[in-house]
């Protein structure tokens, strides 16, 4: 238990106890919610970004696991947002298995969403055994550091669970972000080819003068109540979260920067991150990589927090609702199991090209064996909280709010990452990076709307 943890755990014990309890009105007053918190920080010397940077060689600012559980509707339901790069297939299976062990509930009432740093670790249990069968030193993961991670997890689930609370009230708002996100995809040439992409750091006068692009502005703020008290705040904004990354410097980056100030300002409730449809976007337009723009841009992103959290309007909580969707994708058909296993076996392709095909590998044979992706939403009166995978564009997210207008939806993307890279069907015949590391099939689009859909509309 770190310094931090004892402080905000010490804290909302006295908050609480000095707090009226309130009873939930037409939920019955059954609904209960815990907030919990571990540290997810990899040691010195662990892979970052899934072992194709420099590892870890210092502790910038350490990354957390953050997450609620509601009780009272139904079996408990679990939601945790991770500081890590992505959790694939199985490893994302098992995280969400411990914490719903701790819980008393099922998998499928917990989702989990990365926030996609790359200063952190990037985990496929079937790539760590398939390069670890080369004996050629490439690792992902340490699986002892995992497992310790999921034992922290279920801890901390347990421990919350003693100090669940009512839940009595949410609120909503958002605000706009000032000169963050720009669509990575601008450079379209006269062949309607994607060029030159603007990543999350750009120093390429042309790609920064060009326009933003298709972008989400607004960064959206979800927030649950136990009476007047705020228990979660969820901050959603849609943006690959780095500023500069490669180092071996571990930190939560700009996202996790902005977020940890809210935290210290509000050390009685759980303040989360959920990068939303991130995939195709990037801070490179006002992001030059160097430690300053880090601290411009945890500004700007903290700005809208605060901007979004002054505008919350706490109205009673009627009812809580939980809905899934197996969501069961075709393998990009450029992609074959032989080809990518060749490439995993030949040593003379870089750690990045091994370890790499072998998550294309570890896809193609959780497709293969119909292991579902699991898409959730859980739905608060009209509010709703989207859980979507992996790396998909922004368009899911402004799509999946034009699908229910009168809802206000969050949506966070970067759940179960074996998908990586989910373009639409119009961006397939761009190309582009994010196409050429697409795992999925085009049709992915139109079952993901329909997935959508189902969860949001019915
Ligand atoms: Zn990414």
């Amino acid at each position: 238990m770190d310094f931090t943890r004892r402080r905000w755990i010490g804290t909302s014990l006295a908050a609480g106890a000095s707090l009226p309890f309130v009873p939930s009105s037409l939920a019955g007053g059954s609904l209960r919610i815990a907030t919990f918190h571990y540290d997810v920080t990899p040691p010195v010397g662990h892979p970052l970004c899934g072992g194709w940077i420099t590892p870890a060689k210092s502790v910038a600012d350490p990354l957390e696991a953050i997450g609620f559980v509601i009780l009272g509707s139904g079996e408990p339901i679990v939601v945790c947002a991770v500081d890590w790069t992505g959790l694939l297939n199985e490893a994302h299976i098992q995280w969400r298995a411990a914490l719903a062990e701790a819980a008393g509930t099922t998998p499928d009432r917990v989702a989990v969403q990365c926030v996609h740093q790359h200063d952190a670790p990037f985990v496929c249990l079937d790539s760590e055994a398939l390069v670890a069968e080369q004996n050629a030193g490439l690792s992902l993961i340490d699986l002892g550091f995992f497992q310790e991670c999921l034992a922290r997890g279920k801890a901390a689930v347990k421990e919350a669970l003693t100090q669940a609370r009512p839940l009595t009230h949410v609120a909503a708002a958002e605000a706009a972000v000032e000169r963050i996100a720009g669509n990575r995809r601008v450079e379209i040439g006269p062949d309607g080819r994607i060029g030159r992409m603007r990543g999350s750091s750009c120093k390429v006068p042309e790609l920064i003068a060009m326009p933003e692009g298709l972008i989400d502005p607004k960064l959206k703020t979800v927030a649950l109540y136990s009476g007047e008290e705020k228990v979660a705040s969820c901050h959603y904004y849609a943006c690959h979260p780095m500023s500069h990354y490669g180092r071996g410097e571990v930190s939560s980056d700009f996202a996790g920067l902005a977020r940890k100030r809210m935290q210290e300002v509000e050390p009685g409730c759980a303040h989360l991150y959920f990068n939303g449809c991130g995939g195709n976007i990037g801070a490179g337009k006002y992001n030059d990589g160097s430690p300053e723009a880090r601290v411009e841009l945890t500004d700007r992103l903290h700005a809208a927090m605060a901007e979004a959290s002054g505008k919350l309007a706490p109205k009673p909580l009627r009812a809580v609702e939980w809905r899934t969707h197996d969501l069961l994708p075709e393998v990009n058909p450029v992609f074959t199991e032989e080809r990518e296993l060749a490439q995993v076996r030949n040593p003379e392709n870089l750690p990045a090209n091994r370890i790499r095909p072998a998550m294309r590998v570890s896809w193609i044979r959780r497709v293969a064996a119909k292991t579902p992706i699991v898409l959730s939403a859980l739905h608060l009166d009209e509010v709703s909280m989207l859980h979507l995978p992996a790396e998909s564009f922004v368009e899911y997210q402004l799509r999946a709010q034009a699908v229910a207008p009168d809802r206000f939806v969050a949506t966070a993307a970067y759940g179960d990452g074996g998908a990586w890279y989910v373009p639409v069907k119009e961006a397939y015949p761009q190309g582009g990076y994010e196409v050429s590391v697409a795992n999925c099939a085009p049709s992915v689009d139109d079952a993901l709307g329909v997935g959508i859909r189902e969860l949001l509309i019915g």
